[in-house]
């Protein structure tokens, strides 16, 4: 600083060419922010069908053509000014915003840091006109021929700034978004037509005047629309899943308030909470909520990309929506619409999943008829009588088993030497694959079943592609695969230990997993990962009837009455309560 003269730091107004790349920093991250205020802008132009263009992952080229209102001639040069929109008027607007844009800043942002032009035509003008905006600088406004409605082209995303060009990932990462992206509007505006064309190749197709139910259907296939139970009351709809379908983070829970997507920490709770009795904790449902709530009662204007909200009173939700939700869940027969056995899957209707329909739907009956006989009783392993650890040849000690049950086919009730243990089934069995897989893991790879017929399991371009990266490390998992379209993959070999009918769950969780543990992993620290998530597919769940003998087995494998053992998240196996404890609380002491 010394002698230097021009160090003098001085503050300075930005020139609005500088200001506009930094607040397009916070606008415009990568292609599907792009995709994502364009299409705000078709659907607040009250398009009926938007089209979306995309080549190479958007990085080159962003098109967004629709047949909304369209722009007149003296607001175009308007549009690509920071803080200039049609959607406001004065800050009292603020409170209630009821239109996806509101800012004013989307376009100019853009305009910054590509190369824009827009042509637009006013539903009942004869003609149409365009203007372009180059890195900031705009031109005259010209006539067009043009359809009615609005065509916005964005090629060259942050051609003038490189160091943000260096942050895109590849085309299929990049497209991967922008399908999401594209779902999530689908799925908020079903009376919308949506089309994605990408590098010549149609990606989605949506038509328009569906209802939500033919738009789940088309957007997440067929079995899962199916097995969705609706909620509809007082501005609240929701699809909810069985709780049977479950993921290992929140990626499928989707929210809307007022028809804008948004992640939203309260609604997550809101939601975990209504399947909570259902659920263990650590895994997510897949559930559909869209709320319609005055606009005074939120706030959209404190996420530079709209993604999050505000509530004004989060009290609310909590006291109106969760009851709701959770009585839909307690109301639904979940056990029978469970039936398929599947998980998640699609591959719906094949023979296999109808046998095991009946299968399950018998057992129900059985169990059903024989209420009021009280929970069956299994006879111990061991003799009657007074008992010592039963040393059973060189084999490790044998607990002193004296007798089990399988309570509500989710807990086994037994009792052992020095009092009574209660068993969570999924968890010790868990627990007991989890380090068998690990071990397998590391000693070369699990034992592979190879399925008859390929399981297809669809994941989106992005996932297979992550996929195919780590292919060694899935084959050593018992998992092989080809390439399926681009979006999906046949599963051809799956662990011997986990069900087919988790096939499209085990792969999604991986899928999870290697995105979230990106590229480079030490496969050691994986193998721990990758074998918590297969244990959790290849154990029996909550709610499984198990034969007597899978009861013994589990138990002995585990010796779990030896010890108190917690499963791999670290949830307790076992909860014994000795007799001391017994007789305290029956006041024996
Ligand atoms: P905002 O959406 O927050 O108002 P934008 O920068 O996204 O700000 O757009 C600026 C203005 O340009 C909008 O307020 C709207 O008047 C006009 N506009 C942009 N896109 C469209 C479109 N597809 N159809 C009609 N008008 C549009
Ligand atoms: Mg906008």
């Amino acid at each position: 600083m010394i002698g230097k003269t021009k160090s003098r730091h001085v503050i300075r107004v930005l020139d609005p060419h500088v200001a506009n790349k930094i607040a397009a920093g916070e606008v415009v991250e990568r292609p599907a922010s792009v995709v994502k205020e364009l299409v705000e802008n078709a659907l607040d132009a009250h398009a009926t069908r938007v089209e979306v263009h995309v080549e190479r992952g958007g990085a080159r080229l962003v098109r967004v053509v629709d047949d909304g209102s369209g722009i007149a001639r003296e607001d175009l040069p308007l549009a690509f000014l920071p803080h200039a929109t049609s959607k406001l008027s004065d800050v009292d607007d603020l409170e209630s915003i009821a239109t996806l844009g509101f800012r004013g800043e989307a376009l100019a942002s853009i305009g910054a840091v590509s190369q824009a032009r827009i042509v637009s035509r006013e539903r009942a003008a004869e003609a149409g006109f365009e203007i372009a905006d180059e890195g900031g600088v705009l031109s005259e406004v010209r006539a067009a021929a043009a359809a009615p409605g609005t065509d916005v082209t964005i090629r060259n995303l942050f051609f003038n700034t490189p160091a943000r060009a260096r942050f895109l990932r590849s085309a299929r990462t990049e497209l991967g978004h922008i399908e999401d992206l594209l779902r999530c509007f689908a799925l908020a505006f079903p009376e919308v037509g949506f089309r994605l064309v990408h590098d010549g190749e149609e990606r989605l197709r949506a038509a328009p005047g569906e209802d939500r139910r033919s738009r789940l259907r088309a957007l997440y296939g067929r079995e899962l629309e199916g097995r969705l139970l609706a909620v509809r009351e007082n501005g609240v709809e929701a699809y909810l899943g069985p709780p049977s379908v479950t993921r290992p983070n929140a990626r499928d829970l989707h929210f809307f308030v007022n028809g804008r997507y948004v992640r939203d920490r309260i609604l997550l709770r809101v939601v975990k909470d209504a399947y909570r009795d259902a659920m263990h904790g650590g895994r997510y449902p897949v559930a559909f909520l869209f709320l319609e709530v005055d606009p005074a009662t939120i706030d959209v204007n404190v996420h530079p990309a709209k993604a999050e909200i505000r509530w004004r009173d989060p009290q609310w939700l909590h006291a109106a929506v969760a009851p709701l939700l959770a009585r839909a869940l307690r109301g639904a027969d979940l056990s029978v619409s469970d039936a398929g056995g599947g998980s998640g899957g699609h591959a719906g209707g094949q023979p296999g999943d109808r046998e095991e329909g009946v299968r399950r739907a018998m057992a129900d009956f059985m169990r059903r008829a024989a209420e009021g006989h009280g929970p069956r009783v299994y006879e111990g392993e061991a003799p009657e009588g007074p008992r010592q650890g039963v040393a059973q040849g060189a084999s490790p000690p044998e607990p002193p088993l004296l007798g089990v049950f399988q309570a509500h086919d989710s807990w086994l009730v037994c009792e052992v030497e020095d009092g009574i243990a209660i068993v969570d089934q999924h968890a010790l069995h868990e627990r007991v694959q989890y380090d068998r897989i690990l071990k397998r893991l590391s000693e070369g790879g699990v034992d592979a079943q190879r399925l008859l017929v390929p399981e297809e399991v669809e994941l989106g371009a992005a996932d297979c592609a992550l996929l195919e990266e780590s292919k060694d490390l899935l084959a050593r998992c018992g998992i092989a695969f080809s390439p399926f379209g681009d979006r999906s993959v046949a599963v051809e070999t799956l662990p011997a230990v986990v069900p087919r009918a988790r096939a499209a769950d085990l792969l999604r969780d991986l899928v999870d997993l290697l995105r979230a543990r990106g590229g480079a992993v030490d496969p050691r620290t994986l193998f721990h990962d990758v074998a918590d998530t297969m244990a959790c597919k290849a154990a029996v769940r909550f709610g499984d009837r198990l034969s007597r003998e899978e009861v013994m087995a589990l138990l002995r494998e585990s010796g779990a009455l030896d010890r108190a053992f917690v499963c791999p998240h670290g949830r307790p196996t076992v909860w014994r309560i000795p007799f001391a404890e017994l007789r305290r609380r029956f006041g024996r002491t």
